[in-house]
C-alpha cells in the first residue's frame, strides 16, 4: 500500500489543482444513461470525438437503451463512428443496453448498493474497472475514486506511488485517505485529467505546473 498517499497530501494537491484550473464541473452528459454511454465511448479516444458521436446519437433518437438495441447494427456503428473503434464499441454499447434493461433500467440500477452495482457493471462486455468507476461516480454519484493512466503518471512523478499498484489497491488507498466525498472525487478526477492532458504530459511542461514546487521530478531532463 502506498504510504505517502496521506489525506493532507492529497488534499493539498487537489487545492493546488483547483486553484489553477478552477472547478471543472464534470461529467458532461445529460442523465445517467448518456453518461454511461459516454464512459464507453471515451475508451481510447479524446472527449471531442465522443461529443461528436453523442450528438449523432441524439440526432437519430438513439440515446436510450431500447432504441439502441432495436436499431440496425450498421446504423448504430455509423452514428458512433467519430469515437473510433466503432465496431467494438457498438458491441459494448449493446451489451451495456442489455444489462441496463435486465437490471431494471436506471431505477433498478440506482437502487443497488455500490459493490453489487460495480459487479453488474463489470459483468458487461467491454466494461473494465475504470469505465465502471466512471459510471459509478459520475452517473450514480457513488463515492468511488476513478484511477486512470493520468492518475498513475502524476502520482508516480510526484513520488507518491510506484505506478504499478493494482487498480483496487490504489483506489482503496486514496478513498481511505480522503474519506467518502462524491463532490470531491468528481472534481479531483477532472483536475487530474486536465493536468495530465495539458501539463503533466508524456513530456511534461513543469514550468506551467501548479504542483512543481513539491514535485521531485519537476524540471528533470525531458521536461519543458
Ligand atoms: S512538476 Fe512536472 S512532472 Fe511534476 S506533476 Fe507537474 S508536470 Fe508532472
Amino acid at each position: 500500500m502506498p504510504q505517502a498517499l496521506t489525506g493532507p497530501r492529497l488534499q493539498a494537491i487537489y487545492q493546488a489543482l483547483r486553484a489553477h484550473h478552477g472547478h471543472l464541473d464534470w461529467w458532461p452528459g445529460d442523465g445517467r444513461f448518456e453518461i454511461a454511454v459516454g464512459a464507453v465511448l471515451t475508451q481510447n479516444t479524446a472527449w471531442t470525438n465522443v461529443e461528436k458521436a453523442i450528438a449523432r446519437l441524439q440526432a437519430e433518437d438513439l440515446l436510450a437503451p431500447r432504441a439502441m438495441l432495436d436499431c440496425p447494427t450498421d446504423t448504430l456503428a455509423e452514428a458512433i463512428r467519430p469515437s473510433g473503434y466503432f465496431n467494438v464499441k457498438t458491441k459494448r454499447l449493446r451489451a451495456l443496453c442489455t444489462a441496463w434493461l435486465e437490471n431494471g433500467g436506471e431505477q433498478g440500477l440506482a437502487g443497488l448498493d455500490t459493490d453489487p452495482l460495480r459487479e453488474r457493471l463489470l459483468a458487461v462486455h467491454g466494461v473494465g474497472r475504470e469505465t465502471a468507476d466512471d459510471i459509478l461516480l459520475y452517473a450514480f454519484e457513488r463515492p468511488v475514486f476513478v484511477i486512470d493512466a493520468y492518475t498513475r503518471r502524476i502520482l508516480s512523478r510526484l513520488g507518491l506511488v510506484s505506478g504499478d499498484e493494482g487498480y483496487d489497491v490504489l483506489r482503496g488507498t486514496i478513498e481511505q485517505a480522503l474519506g467518502p466525498d462524491v463532490a470531491l472525487y468528481n472534481d479531483y478526477h477532472a483536475q487530474i485529467v486536465a493536468l495530465g492532458k495539458d501539463t503533466c504530459r508524456p513530456k511534461p511542461r513543469c514550468g506551467a505546473c501548479p504542483l512543481a514546487a513539491d514535485c521531485p521530478t519537476a524540471d528533470q531532463p525531458g521536461s519543458a
